[in-house]
Protein backbone atom coordinates (compact mmCIF):
# COMPACT_ATOMS: atom_id res chain seq x y z
CA UNK A 1 0.00 0.00 0.00
CA UNK A 2 1.36 3.25 -1.10
CA UNK A 3 1.72 6.75 1.45
CA UNK A 4 -0.37 9.25 0.22
CA UNK A 5 0.48 11.87 -1.83
CA UNK A 6 1.74 15.47 -0.27
CA UNK A 7 3.08 18.27 -0.62
CA UNK A 8 5.29 20.32 2.12
CA UNK A 9 5.87 23.86 2.02
CA UNK A 10 8.88 25.01 4.82
CA UNK A 11 11.34 27.16 5.69
CA UNK A 12 14.95 26.80 6.42
CA UNK A 13 16.59 29.82 9.32
CA UNK A 14 13.71 32.03 9.50
CA UNK A 15 13.20 32.37 5.70
CA UNK A 16 16.55 32.58 4.22
CA UNK A 17 15.46 29.79 2.19
CA UNK A 18 12.52 28.58 1.19
CA UNK A 19 11.78 24.47 0.60
CA UNK A 20 9.14 22.52 -1.26
CA UNK A 21 8.89 18.53 -1.15
CA UNK A 22 6.56 15.89 -2.25
CA UNK A 23 6.29 12.56 -2.08
CA UNK A 24 4.25 11.77 -4.99
CA UNK A 25 4.20 7.97 -6.24
CA UNK A 26 0.48 7.48 -6.08
CA UNK A 27 -0.43 10.20 -8.50
CA UNK A 28 2.63 9.21 -10.93
CA UNK A 29 1.46 5.75 -10.92
CA UNK A 30 -2.09 6.64 -12.21
CA UNK A 31 -0.64 8.44 -14.99
CA UNK A 32 1.28 5.74 -15.79
CA UNK A 33 -1.72 3.65 -15.69
CA UNK A 34 -3.99 5.62 -17.56
CA UNK A 35 -1.48 6.28 -20.22
CA UNK A 36 -0.03 3.02 -20.47
CA UNK A 37 3.26 4.26 -20.43
CA UNK A 38 6.27 2.38 -21.33
CA UNK A 39 9.55 2.88 -18.93
CA UNK A 40 11.03 6.03 -20.66
CA UNK A 41 7.87 8.03 -20.47
CA UNK A 42 7.09 6.63 -17.00
CA UNK A 43 10.21 8.45 -15.96
CA UNK A 44 10.06 11.64 -17.78
CA UNK A 45 6.66 12.17 -17.00
CA UNK A 46 6.58 11.45 -13.34
CA UNK A 47 9.53 14.09 -13.09
CA UNK A 48 7.63 16.13 -14.63
CA UNK A 49 4.73 15.65 -12.12
CA UNK A 50 7.30 16.34 -9.29
CA UNK A 51 8.04 19.48 -10.96
CA UNK A 52 4.91 20.68 -11.06
CA UNK A 53 3.85 19.63 -7.66
CA UNK A 54 6.99 21.67 -6.06
CA UNK A 55 6.46 24.23 -8.16
CA UNK A 56 2.81 24.83 -7.23
CA UNK A 57 3.75 25.47 -3.41
CA UNK A 58 4.46 28.54 -4.44
CA UNK A 59 0.73 29.20 -5.57
CA UNK A 60 -1.45 31.93 -3.38
CA UNK A 61 -4.57 32.83 -5.63
CA UNK A 62 -7.66 29.61 -4.53
CA UNK A 63 -7.64 28.83 -7.73
CA UNK A 64 -4.18 29.59 -9.67
CA UNK A 65 -2.86 26.31 -11.38
CA UNK A 66 0.60 25.74 -13.21
CA UNK A 67 1.60 23.78 -16.32
CA UNK A 68 5.47 22.56 -17.08
CA UNK A 69 5.73 21.75 -20.42
CA UNK A 70 8.75 20.13 -22.37
CA UNK A 71 9.06 19.96 -25.88
CA UNK A 72 12.10 18.39 -27.69
CA UNK A 73 13.70 17.01 -31.33
CA UNK A 74 14.03 13.43 -30.10
CA UNK A 75 12.10 10.53 -30.57
CA UNK A 76 10.59 11.20 -26.58
CA UNK A 77 9.28 14.50 -27.87
CA UNK A 78 8.05 15.84 -24.25
CA UNK A 79 5.01 16.49 -22.03
CA UNK A 80 2.77 18.34 -19.90
CA UNK A 81 2.00 18.29 -16.19
CA UNK A 82 0.10 20.55 -14.26
CA UNK A 83 -0.64 20.96 -10.52
CA UNK A 84 -2.96 23.86 -8.95
CA UNK A 85 -3.20 25.04 -5.55
CA UNK A 86 -6.22 22.93 -4.43
CA UNK A 87 -3.49 19.63 -4.86
CA UNK A 88 -5.09 18.33 -8.73
CA UNK A 89 -2.46 16.76 -10.40
CA UNK A 90 -2.54 16.27 -14.08
CA UNK A 91 -0.17 15.34 -16.93
CA UNK A 92 0.50 13.01 -19.82
CA UNK A 93 3.42 12.16 -22.43
CA UNK A 94 3.66 13.16 -26.22
CA UNK A 95 4.91 9.77 -27.14
CA UNK A 96 3.49 7.45 -23.96
CA UNK A 97 4.83 3.91 -25.59
CA UNK A 98 8.13 4.77 -26.97
CA UNK A 99 10.26 1.43 -26.76
CA UNK A 100 13.97 2.33 -27.89
CA UNK A 101 16.81 -0.25 -28.49
CA UNK A 102 19.45 -0.97 -26.68
CA UNK A 103 16.71 -1.47 -23.89
CA UNK A 104 19.58 0.69 -21.60
CA UNK A 105 18.35 3.66 -23.84
CA UNK A 106 15.14 3.74 -22.00
CA UNK A 107 16.17 5.10 -19.17
CA UNK A 108 18.23 8.03 -20.93
CA UNK A 109 15.41 10.97 -20.79
CA UNK A 110 17.65 14.20 -21.60
CA UNK A 111 19.96 12.37 -24.54
CA UNK A 112 16.18 10.97 -26.17
CA UNK A 113 14.42 14.79 -25.28
CA UNK A 114 17.07 15.87 -27.82
CA UNK A 115 17.24 20.33 -27.73
CA UNK A 116 14.11 21.57 -26.60
CA UNK A 117 12.39 24.26 -24.23
CA UNK A 118 11.11 24.14 -20.90
CA UNK A 119 8.03 26.76 -20.54
CA UNK A 120 6.27 27.52 -17.24
CA UNK A 121 3.21 28.92 -16.98
CA UNK A 122 0.96 30.08 -14.00
CA UNK A 123 -2.72 31.22 -14.21
CA UNK A 124 -4.53 32.81 -11.25
CA UNK A 125 -7.33 33.37 -12.73
CA UNK A 126 -7.57 37.32 -12.63
CA UNK A 127 -4.74 38.53 -13.63
CA UNK A 128 -3.10 37.66 -17.04
CA UNK A 129 -1.06 34.43 -17.34
CA UNK A 130 2.89 34.55 -16.64
CA UNK A 131 4.56 32.33 -18.83
CA UNK A 132 8.73 31.79 -19.06
CA UNK A 133 10.60 29.64 -21.54
CA UNK A 134 14.46 28.50 -21.35
CA UNK A 135 16.58 26.30 -23.32
CA UNK A 136 16.75 22.46 -22.26
CA UNK A 137 20.12 22.50 -20.69
CA UNK A 138 20.28 18.72 -19.79
CA UNK A 139 17.02 17.62 -20.44
CA UNK A 140 17.08 15.79 -17.38
CA UNK A 141 14.19 18.26 -16.20
CA UNK A 142 16.04 18.87 -12.39
CA UNK A 143 18.78 20.98 -13.66
CA UNK A 144 16.48 22.90 -16.74
CA UNK A 145 14.36 23.78 -13.74
CA UNK A 146 17.01 25.03 -11.93
CA UNK A 147 18.36 26.99 -14.96
CA UNK A 148 14.49 28.31 -15.65
CA UNK A 149 14.63 29.89 -10.92
CA UNK A 150 18.48 31.19 -11.78
CA UNK A 151 17.68 32.73 -15.51
CA UNK A 152 13.81 33.60 -15.24
CA UNK A 153 13.25 34.36 -11.63
CA UNK A 154 17.33 35.38 -10.24
CA UNK A 155 16.60 32.75 -7.76
CA UNK A 156 19.39 30.06 -6.86
CA UNK A 157 17.78 26.73 -6.00
CA UNK A 158 18.53 23.27 -5.65
CA UNK A 159 16.15 20.67 -7.72
CA UNK A 160 15.57 17.02 -6.77
CA UNK A 161 13.71 15.20 -8.80
CA UNK A 162 13.56 11.51 -7.91
CA UNK A 163 11.20 8.79 -10.02
CA UNK A 164 12.01 4.90 -10.03
CA UNK A 165 10.39 2.47 -11.80
CA UNK A 166 10.08 -1.66 -11.64
CA UNK A 167 11.15 -3.55 -14.53
CA UNK A 168 7.21 -3.10 -15.93
CA UNK A 169 7.65 0.62 -15.58
CA UNK A 170 5.38 0.58 -12.53
CA UNK A 171 6.50 2.99 -10.29
CA UNK A 172 8.34 2.15 -6.81
CA UNK A 173 8.89 5.14 -5.72
CA UNK A 174 8.49 9.24 -6.85
CA UNK A 175 9.23 12.35 -5.24
CA UNK A 176 11.77 15.49 -4.68
CA UNK A 177 12.58 18.72 -3.17
CA UNK A 178 13.40 22.13 -4.08
CA UNK A 179 15.76 24.64 -1.90
CA UNK A 180 15.51 28.18 -2.66
CA UNK A 181 18.30 30.84 -1.70
CA UNK A 182 16.26 34.08 -0.88
CA UNK A 183 18.67 37.35 -1.26
CA UNK A 184 19.67 37.98 2.09
CA UNK A 185 20.75 34.36 3.14
CA UNK A 186 23.68 33.59 4.95
CA UNK A 187 26.33 32.48 2.30
CA UNK A 188 28.08 30.49 4.97
CA UNK A 189 24.69 28.35 5.26
CA UNK A 190 24.31 27.86 1.40
CA UNK A 191 27.92 26.26 1.80
CA UNK A 192 26.41 23.70 4.64
CA UNK A 193 23.21 22.57 2.43
CA UNK A 194 25.56 21.96 -0.53
CA UNK A 195 28.00 20.31 1.36
CA UNK A 196 24.91 17.87 2.68
CA UNK A 197 23.38 17.83 -0.77
CA UNK A 198 26.78 16.01 -2.16
CA UNK A 199 26.51 13.89 0.85
CA UNK A 200 22.74 12.78 0.12
CA UNK A 201 22.30 9.16 -1.59
CA UNK A 202 19.82 8.89 -4.42
CA UNK A 203 16.34 10.26 -3.35
CA UNK A 204 14.31 7.68 -5.05
CA UNK A 205 16.30 5.17 -3.03
CA UNK A 206 15.62 6.37 0.14
CA UNK A 207 11.83 6.57 -0.93
CA UNK A 208 12.42 3.17 -1.74
CA UNK A 209 13.50 2.08 1.03
CA UNK A 210 10.68 3.18 2.97
CA UNK A 211 11.96 6.73 4.01
CA UNK A 212 9.58 9.47 4.28
CA UNK A 213 10.68 13.22 3.29
CA UNK A 214 10.93 14.66 6.51
CA UNK A 215 13.29 11.68 7.50
CA UNK A 216 15.53 12.09 4.15
CA UNK A 217 15.45 16.06 4.96
CA UNK A 218 16.45 15.69 8.59
CA UNK A 219 19.07 12.82 8.03
CA UNK A 220 20.66 13.92 4.79
CA UNK A 221 19.81 17.34 3.08
CA UNK A 222 19.28 19.23 5.78
CA UNK A 223 21.29 17.59 8.45
CA UNK A 224 22.47 20.18 11.06
CA UNK A 225 20.59 22.63 9.81
CA UNK A 226 17.54 24.67 11.75
CA UNK A 227 14.28 24.26 9.30
CA UNK A 228 10.65 23.40 9.62
CA UNK A 229 7.51 22.56 7.54
CA UNK A 230 5.07 25.25 7.63
CA UNK A 231 2.48 23.79 5.72
CA UNK A 232 1.42 20.21 4.15
CA UNK A 233 -1.62 19.26 1.59
CA UNK A 234 -2.75 15.92 0.39
CA UNK A 235 -2.28 15.55 -3.60
CA UNK A 236 -4.72 13.50 -6.25
CA UNK A 237 -4.52 13.01 -9.64
CA UNK A 238 -8.10 14.63 -11.21
CA UNK A 239 -9.15 15.65 -14.21
CA UNK A 240 -11.24 18.77 -14.39
CA UNK A 241 -12.57 17.97 -17.70
CA UNK A 242 -16.24 17.57 -18.87
CA UNK A 243 -18.24 17.45 -22.05
CA UNK A 244 -19.38 21.27 -21.66
CA UNK A 245 -15.48 21.95 -21.61
CA UNK A 246 -14.90 20.06 -24.96
CA UNK A 247 -18.21 21.35 -26.33
CA UNK A 248 -16.67 25.26 -25.70
CA UNK A 249 -13.94 24.29 -27.39
CA UNK A 250 -15.42 23.24 -30.53
CA UNK A 251 -17.31 26.43 -30.36
CA UNK A 252 -13.96 27.92 -30.97
CA UNK A 253 -12.92 26.16 -34.06
CA UNK A 254 -14.53 27.71 -37.32
CA UNK A 255 -17.50 26.91 -38.59
CA UNK A 256 -16.37 24.62 -41.57
CA UNK A 257 -14.30 22.55 -39.46
CA UNK A 258 -17.47 22.02 -37.26
CA UNK A 259 -19.30 21.02 -40.37
CA UNK A 260 -16.91 18.58 -40.90
CA UNK A 261 -17.98 16.74 -37.93
CA UNK A 262 -21.13 16.48 -38.58
CA UNK A 263 -21.41 12.76 -39.13
CA UNK A 264 -20.41 12.93 -35.31
CA UNK A 265 -16.98 13.24 -33.10
CA UNK A 266 -15.82 11.51 -30.35
CA UNK A 267 -12.65 13.28 -28.91
CA UNK A 268 -10.83 12.08 -26.25
CA UNK A 269 -9.20 13.93 -22.83
CA UNK A 270 -5.30 14.09 -22.98
CA UNK A 271 -5.05 13.77 -19.46
CA UNK A 272 -7.64 11.37 -18.50
CA UNK A 273 -8.36 9.62 -21.22
CA UNK A 274 -12.02 10.05 -20.95
CA UNK A 275 -13.86 10.34 -24.70
CA UNK A 276 -16.81 12.31 -24.99
CA UNK A 277 -19.35 11.37 -27.75
CA UNK A 278 -20.66 14.06 -29.44
CA UNK A 279 -23.44 13.12 -31.76
CA UNK A 280 -24.68 14.54 -35.80
CA UNK A 281 -27.17 16.58 -33.57
CA UNK A 282 -24.88 17.80 -31.07
CA UNK A 283 -23.00 19.23 -33.45
CA UNK A 284 -25.66 20.68 -35.69
CA UNK A 285 -26.41 22.47 -32.19
CA UNK A 286 -23.20 23.70 -31.74
CA UNK A 287 -23.16 25.37 -35.02
CA UNK A 288 -26.79 26.26 -34.35
CA UNK A 289 -25.74 28.08 -31.07
CA UNK A 290 -21.82 29.63 -32.97
CA UNK A 291 -24.54 31.12 -35.28
CA UNK A 292 -26.56 32.84 -32.88
CA UNK A 293 -23.67 33.95 -30.83
CA UNK A 294 -22.30 36.11 -33.56
ZN1 LIG B 1 -9.91 14.68 -18.62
Amino acid sequence: MMKNDILYRGTIYQDQFRLFATECAQSVQQARDLHDLSPLPSIFLGRLIVAAILMSGELKAPKSELSIRVEGDGPLKGGIALADKAGNIRAYAFEPQLWLEPATENLQVGKNLGKGLLTIMKQSGLKSPYQGTIELISGEIAEDLAQYYLHSEQVPSAVNLGVLIDQHANIRSAGGFIIQQMPFADPAIADMINQNLLNTPNVSDLLDMGMGMPDILNRFVLKDVEWKFTHQHKLRYHCNCSKERFAQALMLLGKDELMEMTAGISPQCHYCSKIYDFTSTEIHDLIIAQEQNK
